[in-house]
């Protein structure tokens, strides 16, 4: 008596995990998020293919980032010195913006 309704109950912890994980389109959707602070989620732009790393800025400081075709938002740490200026930084992200041919390369695309 009383277990009867146990497992209609209990939530599937793997399922809620695949809801959260893999979106492609999730920086669009955390806009909501945190509105007190006014933190937006991005995942890190940096150069190191499949970096997933969270990074947490305003929309004003994304949209700073996204201003030039060649500024990219990385996490801290995240910038190579060797292709990429650092354009602001702070506890939470850096700006880079991309040098030499990636940045040409960036600039001829959004032209
Ligand atoms: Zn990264």
């Amino acid at each position: 008596m009383g277990d009867l309704h146990r497992c209609q109950l209990a939530g599937d912890p793997a399922e809620a995990g695949s809801r959260l994980s893999g979106s492609s389109s999730w920086n669009s959707s955390l806009e909501k998020r945190e509105p007190d602070r006014g933190l937006i989620g991005f995942v890190c732009e940096c150069a190191a293919v499949g970096c997933t790393t969270r990074v947490e800025a305003t929309l004003a400081e994304y949209q700073i980032a996204r201003a030039q075709p060649t500024r990219f938002l990385v996490a801290p740490g995240h910038m190579d010195p060797d292709y990429e200026r650092v354009v602001t930084t702070n506890e939470r992200f850096a700006i880079v913006e991309k040098l030499g041919v990636a940045g040409e390369l960036a600039t001829d695309e959004a032209d």
